[in-house]
């Protein structure tokens, strides 16, 4: 896996790096937030380790200018923070996954390993993602349901791509409405409803099994039973 970690702190940083590099990870590194945006836009990365404290940017506008450019990749933030409210703008700025400083290198592992294999595609095609009997074809952009293909629109596609990225995972509104609808762009606060809305006659409504599920007051899931 491509690696690219941002920590300003010299010696974390070089401990982080080497216990990655030991997992046979190819590790860029970087210890500024303008530095990092502009990275993580030059090279395909298969994940981002992002600290939050960084100079010139911090974390969160770097996660938050990534997903602004519809950059996908998945973001594990590394905070000193510990607040819900801190966690809870990590993940509304775009972030995967959090881990709270000082973290064991143990645990720092086991969670890119999930954020990885969550970002992974199915063996042998490297470009299906795949969530119970749902399949989401990223080079002929076609949604493929029990053998049935499924037309999708630009947006309809882009909102089922985040979430087969992150099946099982809570998305919030905003975290939608940031990667898919630049948020910076003025957008009408239901339009994720309307696009689930969609989204859910597409691709749920004639089947027993509903994928998408609706987590009151915070957002929506796509998962399996
Ligand atoms: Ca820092």
């Amino acid at each position: 896996m491509h690696l690219l970690l941002v920590e300003d702190e010299r010696r974390l940083a070089t401990a982080v790096r080497r216990v990655l590099e030991e997992e046979g990870h190819v590790v860029d590194w970087v210890d500024d937030g303008a530095d990092a945006l502009a990275q993580a836009q030059t090279e395909e990365y298969d994940l981002v380790l992002l600290d939050v404290m960084l100079p010139s940017l911090d974390g969160y506008e770097v996660a938050r200018r990534l997903r602004a450019k519809s950059n996908t990749v998945p973001i594990l933030m590394l905070t000193a923070r510990d607040g819900v409210s801190d966690r809870v703008q990590g993940l509304d700025s775009g972030a995967d996954d959090y881990l709270v400083k000082p973290f064991a290198l143990a645990e720092l592992l086991a969670r890119v390993r999930a954020l990885t294999r969550r970002a992974k595609m199915l063996p042998g095609d490297s470009s299906v993602l795949k969530v119970s009997d749902l399949e989401l074809d990223l080079k002929t952009r076609e949604a493929i349901r029990g053998g049935k293909r499924i037309e999708l629109t630009a947006k309809e596609f882009a909102l089922l791509e985040v979430m087969m990225r992150h099946p099982g995972q809570v998305m919030t509104r905003s975290q939608l409405l940031d990667r898919i609808w630049s948020y910076d762009v003025l957008t009408e606060s239901n339009i994720v409803d309307i696009y689930i809305h969609y989204l859910r006659n597409k691709i749920d409504r004639d089947f027993d099994e509903k994928l998408i599920r609706t987590v009151r007051g915070v957002g929506y899931a796509l998962r399996s039973v």
